[in-house]
């Protein structure tokens, strides 16, 4: 039994496939993101805003939210382009959700804390390890 969906973007009822949306809309969609990655691959818009994005190809922003986070633009190319956190709105660059929802979960920050001390600790034995292989080492040129 093939499932039936309403199409997020225009409401269609459309046959659920591998697609979120409709066979239109995802043709749109892609129409969509070549617009998007031809005007951010130019030189001279490397820095643009996500506004500035809008304006010029005329695709709306939560669609060039959904290439970024879909990976399909990478962020590390383009400086002045972040998308809402899916909590508060603030604009981020990595992750779903910015620094300061990420604490308001529970224990959230002591997750945090606790793998900072085990990347301290592992770094510290890795110091010792070293340490460790020199001195024996050192006893082993003195025996000789
Ligand atoms: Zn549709
Ligand atoms: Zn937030």
């Amino acid at each position: 039994m093939p499932e039936l969906l309403n199409c997020p973007r225009c409401n269609k009822i459309f046959v659920k496939a591998f697609r979120e949306v409709c066979n239109n809309c995802h043709q749109q969609e892609e129409d969509d993101f070549q617009k998007v990655y031809h005007y951010v691959r130019k030189k001279d818009n490397r820095r643009a805003t996500i506004h500035e994005v809008e304006e010029a190809t005329g695709v709306e922003k939560e669609f060039i939210y959904k290439f970024i986070k879909q990976g399909r633009i990478s962020l590390h190319s383009f400086p002045n382009l972040a998308y809402p956190c899916e909590s508060c709105g603030t604009m981020i660059r990595e992750g779903r959700i910015c620094s300061d929802c990420r604490g308001n979960i529970t224990d959230g920050l002591e997750r945090l804390d606790i793998e900072k001390t085990f990347a301290e600790r592992n770094k510290r034995e890795e110091n010792s390890k070293i340490t460790t292989y020199h001195s024996v080492n050192n006893r082993f040129d003195r025996n000789r």
